[in-house]
């Protein structure tokens, strides 16, 4: 019995040990599978014309008037329904998807504003947000070139947005890409400003035109005195630097009151629109020229 006892807790300890590692293998599993599953799915989707765009709308703080346009991926799965961007975005970095999708975003910008533009609406700006690794290279901008020459746009109906992270990651790529864009003259927005790490020496170094606040500076802003004084001497810095001042995510009647009063140029938020399908955004545009 002593052999058998030895030898039933040695299978014990075995089962227990295959349990635990079973159960790990099992979640990271699940994991790594719906990766897989999003860029597979995704690959198809961007095929099978299950992405599109929405659009939010950037207003002058002051009068209220639409300015442009924040161009925001949509993803409606055939199965899962719809995915938001913070979802498969970052699945879509890790691999050449995010460039496919770049590209798409590009082309779908220039396509709606060229059909704005047929049918006699007043069109706005368009920003599209392009991933840190579409720097890497600057191939793309001569493609973009081309892409606003075939559908007849004025550069300057297209702003590109790109985040902090994309700065600091590929300093030379970056500025010799932003250089390229200004001289198209294309504009390029610094977005999520204040998240990421980069120095404020990066805003001296890089022809950016306008300053993106986070949201997460805003969301508290009425109460909390630090956001006030982090914001405050965003614009004052932006402004000093002849940038102009974007407020993401405002939501309340304080906010923009606040935003008002420190002469931040533009808002865009849930207080005046939620992103909006190209439709929508068309009865936007047309309700402007009544205004
Ligand atoms: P982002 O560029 O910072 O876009 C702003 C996000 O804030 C959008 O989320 C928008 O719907 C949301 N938002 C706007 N106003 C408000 C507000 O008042 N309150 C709240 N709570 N949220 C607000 P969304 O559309 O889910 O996009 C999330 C992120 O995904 C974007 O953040 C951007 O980083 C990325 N993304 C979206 N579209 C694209 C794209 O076409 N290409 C790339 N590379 N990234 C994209
Ligand atoms: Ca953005
Ligand atoms: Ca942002
Ligand atoms: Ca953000």
């Amino acid at each position: 019995t002593l052999v058998k006892n030895a030898s039933a807790a040695r299978y014990q300890a075995k089962e227990r040990g295959k349990n635990g590692y079973h159960h790990y293998t099992s979640s990271m599993n699940i994991a790594s599978y719906k990766l897989f599953m999003i860029e597979r799915d995704l690959r198809s989707g961007i095929k099978d014309k299950e992405l599109y765009l929405h659009y939010q709308p950037r207003v002058d703080a002051k009068t209220g008037k639409m300015i442009s346009a924040e161009a925001l991926i949509r993803w409606e799965h055939p199965i899962w329904g719809l995915i938001s961007p913070g979802e498969f975005i970052p699945v879509a970095e890790q691999s050449d998807l995010i460039l496919h999708i770049g590209e798409f975003v590009i082309d779908k910008a220039c396509q709606t504003l060229s059909d704005w533009k047929r049918k006699g609406l007043p069109i706005v700006p368009i920003s599209i947000n392009i991933s840190a690794k579409r720097f890497l290279k600057t191939d793309w901008i001569n493609k973009l070139q081309i892409t606003l020459d075939d559908y007849q746009l004025d550069p300057s109906f297209l702003e590109i947005e790109i985040t902090e992270t994309a700065l600091i990651m590929h300093t030379e790529a970056v500025n010799t890409s932003l250089k390229l864009l200004k001289d198209i003259g294309i504009r390029v927005a610094l977005d999520d400003f204040g998240t990421g790490y980069s120095s404020l020496t990066y805003l001296k170094q890089f022809p950016v035109d306008t300053l993106k606040i986070d949201r997460s500076f805003i969301k508290n802003l009425s109460e909390s005195a630090q956001d006030q004084l982090i914001t405050k001497s965003i614009i004052t810095l932006a402004h000093g630097l002849n940038m102009r001042v974007v407020a993401e995510g405002v939501e309340e009647v304080d906010q923009l009151t606040f935003l008002q009063e420190l002469n931040c140029d533009e808002i865009q938020g849930y207080l005046f629109s939620k992103p909006v399908s190209g439709r929508e955004f068309e009865v936007l545009l047309q309700k402007q020229v009544l205004k």
